[in-house]
């Protein structure tokens, strides 16, 4: 292994850090914390406090040059630059002007993480046009659903907004990957799920990512959805390029769980630390597979992902974790 990756924190640049979409994706946030079009259930950032559909600029777009310029020499590698954080990027209404001048600055593919709500506004779809991923989200496509799961801005309107995703498919020739956010007992019954499969087949992403519950959520009583569950969307979906993101939160989501297999893995990490490609290349397990067992293993902190020299590698969990 080569020299860690520093670990930036500052008002707009964040990370490197190990994402399960992306790889290894250094974050920016342009918007103010939580500022959004939408106040979802599950929002892992905590509730919204400026519930707003208006674009504006909420600072000098020189700041955040500056501090990416200042960042990035010291990073060797990036899968992606990703325009995150705890808002919606969409509302700022200088994005188009950082996508571009990002691009010169940098090589690293731009990517950018939106609730898709305001794609059906001409000048937001531009704005887009010059990133290479857009991850949209639509946890909805029937009205009652979509105001309980993501207790939307008033004036925006659902049918408005698959109409955008779908015009925003025609006009860009980058990567969508379109998360659907699936909370149990919200959008998981047999008419939301139908109304969803035809809305994603009018807006035709590169990819669907089922999702789920990782984290608190802002508001009490959501409940993830487990994977057998995502298992049988995907079931229902026949025909649309899904996969699944939620981690597994249990043994169970392993089929033919072994725990001399478990060993075995543990035992390898802690002799050295290895990336996923490593350990497809030792056990011959799946990369899916390998993943539910480092899930867990994560989650009962006895491994951890970390950044060296461009690679995200599993090593041994310390109570202090190393500088990345
Ligand atoms: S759109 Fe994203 S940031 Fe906004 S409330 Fe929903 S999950 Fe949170």
């Amino acid at each position: 292994m080569t020299t860690s990756i520093p670990h930036h924190q500052n008002r707009h640049v964040f990370g490197p850090v190990p994402s399960r979409r992306l790889g290894i994706s250094l974050g920016l946030d342009i918007i103010p914390y939580k500022t959004c079009s939408l106040d979802c259930l599950y929002c892992e950032c905590g509730r919204t406090t400026d519930l707003t559909r208006e674009r504006r600029r909420f600072f000098p777009p020189l700041e955040l040059l500056e501090e990416l310029r200042a960042a990035l020499p010291a990073i060797p590698r990036l899968d992606f630059i990703t325009f995150s954080g705890s808002g919606e990027p969409t509302l700022n209404s200088d994005l188009g002007w950082f996508i571009a001048e990002i691009k010169k600055v940098s090589l690293s593919p731009l990517a950018v993480l939106t609730n898709g709500t305001l794609l059906f506004r001409q000048d937001v779809r531009r704005d887009l046009l010059g990133a290479d991923v857009v991850l949209p989200s639509l946890d909805a496509a029937l009205a009652g659903s979509f105001a309980r799961i993501n207790q939307p801005c008033p004036g925006l309107d659902l049918e408005d907004i698959i109409a955008g995703l779908e015009a925003f498919r025609k006009e860009y020739a980058g990567k969508i990957w379109l998360e659907v956010f699936i909370v149990k007992g919200v959008n998981d019954g047999d008419a939301d799920l139908a109304a969803l499969q035809a809305a994603l087949a009018r807006i035709r992403p590169d990819k669907v990512q089922l999702n789920s519950l990782d984290r608190p959520p802002a508001y009490p009583g959501v409940e993830a959805a487990d994977f057998a569950l995502l298992e049988r969307i995907r079931g229902q979906w026949p025909g649309l390029p899904v996969e699944i993101i939620q981690r597994a939160r249990n043994r169970e989501d392993i089929a033919a769980f072994s725990a001399n297999f478990e060993n075995s893995l543990l035992n390898t990490i802690r002799r050295r630390p290895l990336t996923l490609d490593d350990l497809v290349a030792l056990t011959a397990k799946g990369r899916d597979e390998l993943r539910r067992y480092l899930d867990i293993l994560e989650r009962e902190k006895r491994i951890q992902p970390v950044i060296e020299g461009g690679q995200i590698f599993y090593r041994e969990w310390t109570a202090t974790p190393p500088t990345r």
